[in-house]
């Protein structure tokens, strides 16, 4: 996660892009890329859409994430933690069903 976070962010600030990325845009930005992942699947099964178009699939999968890392990285949020938190709130929720 580190060596992701870094990346993309060495990316943005090679660019000097960090001042036009606000809160906003960046939230924008992440549901317009689920949009676009949501594309691939439209009129198609889910087995079509993965055979037609995995590629893109795996390129908008990574847009979602490039645009998150970088909200968390303006709101100084360590998003690996925030995930850890958040799991174990789902497993108090959803306890393993036994037997
Ligand atoms: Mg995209």
């Amino acid at each position: 996660m580190d060596n992701i976070r870094k990346t993309i962010i060495n990316f943005r600030d090679e660019r000097n892009w960090k001042p036009y990325h606000n809160e906003k845009d960046l939230a924008i930005s992440i549901s317009l890329e689920a949009n676009e992942l949501l594309e691939n699947f439209q009129w198609k099964t889910s087995d079509e859409a993965v055979r037609d178009s995995e590629q893109n699939i795996k390129e908008e999968m990574a847009d979602i994430l490039i645009y998150l890392v970088q909200l968390a990285d303006k709101m100084d949020i360590d998003l690996e933690e925030e995930v850890l938190k958040k799991m174990k709130k789902n497993a108090l929720k959803y306890p393993v069903q036994k037997g």
